[in-house]
């Protein structure tokens, strides 16, 4: 037999017919063939190789070879091709297993990473991260004196629980944004040497329902693992509101999270040595299950700061930084009235960046000054404006100042500019809130009143002065922001001939829902038109005022507006200097 790969065969031009004939006359050695091929290999006797032309599975050469006793082979091509197919196949297996892997592989990544989800992204400050302490939060003293306590326990469980004392699981904080909630958090923890795990209420919830709840699990199981530790939950407000008040019903991701909150509050024993420390400024909306004994149990107020509270926190952050010796904290305390502790840090910052912008060493109060102004006005437009538009906006900014001035005494002006700042059309009248105001919360009547003659001053002025057809708009916000206190003086507080009703359609309806579930009565028509018209004589009367305030000070006005439009901006010694024979009627 012979391997026929070896052999190389010329095509040949011989017939079928001299094929049969050769066959017969015995001159073939061989012949090679192929059960599907059209074609056979031959081999004379002579040595001559060809390959010669045949009719498709053709039985006459077979028969022929065999009586002609000629060597027929016939090649297993289903062999070859069965190994091939096999290989192939085998192949195409290796490809599928290894396709399908890949497809395994992606899909639980994708899997892993749908139920990974749950996995808490609380924020954990180990022990050396927590490095801020009580002293490193000025200005509210009451509040961290109650969170002192929580100190003792942390740091010596054993001592309260011998008393039968039992600690609050939670404690709630409340105050506006900045005021050095998390700070406070942080100092606990950094005082008793406890972990800190720290978290924002929103990071809770996620587009996939279910999600929240696990999260909150998470926390908690952290929590027990790194026992004594803090928990602080941010923003609670954003998962704690109310629950039921959705137009969704009373099943959303929402109130899911609320719920397991609910549950590990429940869940983990008194005295257990985790501290829940949430921090919110409305704690007016929050869900009353989650306020009740045995939760979140005691409030803590953090207020903004008084004079006093703002001078130290204004000292805390100026300890790294070099202050002149003739910048008098104080001053700058008593400058920044209604300023949280956030904004006071914010205004030594800008304070330090502008003292680098000019190469100084040290920071000055004209750095400061300089701070303030960008932080509270804006920064400084350079549009330049006719003569006409600059005594517009003198006489309503001095307007303005005058009746402060006459209302609440000549130390509330703090500043007057005609220079406008991006987003403002025109000057500024910076008039210093009360600090009475800013840390009781109460207001009288007769401040709002006042409030709202010093806000429609500044077109008082412009009637004395330009006469009442060449009034500009210039006092439109204003006017906006007097008709929105004259409005809560009528519908909130009961300051007007209406009495002590609370007609305020929006009160407490933070939800959208719970309006339209309830279908709520609305406001009578009669009592709507008495409502617009006390606002609307609230708002003439305070005009005619200040007309009258401006009209028996016209000399002043006139004066203190050229020195306004020469200087461009004057500050409240200027105004002092400037300001003489007031009349206060
Ligand atoms: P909140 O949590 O109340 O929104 P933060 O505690 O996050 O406010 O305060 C933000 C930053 O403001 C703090 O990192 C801190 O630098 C500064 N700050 C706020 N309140 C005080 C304060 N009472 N004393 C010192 N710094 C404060």
């Amino acid at each position: 037999m012979f391997l026929n790969s070896k052999f190389s065969y010329s095509k040949s031009n011989k017939s079928y017919s001299d094929l049969l004939l050769e066959l017969d006359s015995g001159n073939i050695l061989s012949i090679y063939f192929y059960p599907r091929r059209r074609e056979i290999d031959v081999i004379y006797k002579d040595g001559r190789k060809e390959k010669i032309p045949i009719l498709y599975n053709d039985q006459l050469i077979i028969e022929k070879s065999s009586e002609n006793n000629v060597d027929l082979t016939i090649n297993n091509s289903r062999k070859d091709s069965s190994i091939a197919n096999s290989t192939a196949t085998f192949f195409l297996l290796l490809i599928f297993i290894f396709g399908f892997a890949l497809i395994l592989k992606s899909t639980s990544k994708i899997a892993s990473k749908a139920f990974g989800f749950g996995k808490s992204k609380a924020k954990f400050f180990t022990i050396e991260d927590v490095n801020t302490r009580f002293d490193d939060v000025a200005g509210v003293p009451e509040a961290a004196e109650e969170l002192k306590e929580m100190i003792n326990f942390l740091k010596n469980p054993k001592r309260l629980n011998d008393l039968g004392a039992k600690i609050p699981k939670g404690v709630l904080l409340i105050g506006p944004p900045g005021t050095g909630k998390t700070l406070l958090a942080k100092a606990i923890a950094g005082e008793s040497g406890v972990p800190f795990l720290s978290i924002s209420a929103s990071e809770f919830v996620e587009l996939f329902v279910g999600v929240g709840a696990s999260r909150v699990r998470d926390l908690f199981e952290k929590a027990k693992e790194n026992s004594p530790c803090i928990i602080f939950i941010d923003e609670i407000d954003s998962i704690g509101r109310q629950r039921g008040s959705g137009i969704g019903g009373g099943n959303d991701e929402r109130e899911q999270t609320l719920n397991q909150l609910l549950t590990q509050l429940d869940g983990f024993s008194e005295n257990s040595g985790i501290i829940v420390l949430a921090a919110t400024n409305r704690p007016d909306i929050l869900d009353s299950a989650l306020l009740r004994p045995g939760r979140f149990d005691r409030k803590i107020e953090v207020l903004l700061p008084d004079l006093k509270g703002r001078n130290k926190i204004l000292s805390v952050h100026s300890l790294s930084k070099p202050l002149s010796d003739d910048v008098d904290l104080n001053f700058w305390a008593s400058r920044t009235a209604g300023f949280s502790g956030a904004d006071l840090e914010n205004l030594m910052n800008e304070s330090a960046i502008h003292c680098a912008r000019n190469f100084s060493e040290k920071i000055s109060n004209e750095n400061i000054e300089n701070a303030l102004e960008k932080i509270t006005l804006g920064l400084r437009s350079s549009n330049v404006v006719s003569n006409k538009i600059k005594k517009i906006r003198a006489y309503n900014e001095v307007g303005r100042a005058i009746v402060s001035a006459i209302n609440n005494g000549i130390d509330s002006i703090d500043k007057i500019t005609i220079l406008p700042r991006s987003g403002f059309i025109g000057g500024y009248t910076k008039i210093a809130p009360d600090d009475d105001v800013i840390s009781s919360g109460l207001i009288s009547k007769k401040l709002l009143l006042s409030k709202i003659e010093i806000a429609l001053a500044g077109r008082a002025a412009e009637i004395v002065v330009f006469g009442i057809n060449e009034i500009t708009q210039y006092a439109a916000d204003n006017i906006n922001y007097s008709t929105a206190i004259a409005k809560e003086m009528v519908t909130k507080y009961g300051f007007s001939i209406i009495g002590p009703v609370c007609l305020d359609q929006n009160n407490d309806e933070i939800f959208l829902g719970n309006s339209l579930l309830k279908n709520k009565s609305l406001i009578a028509d009669k009592t709507s038109t008495i409502i617009d018209n006390q606002i609307i004589k609230i708002s003439k009367e305070a005009l005619a005022n200040a007309v009258l305030k401006i009209k028996n000070n016209r000399s002043m006005l006139e004066r203190i507006v050229e020195v306004l439009i020469d200087e461009e901006t004057i500050d409240g010694n200027r105004f002092k200097e400037l300001l003489s024979n007031l009349v206060k009627v």
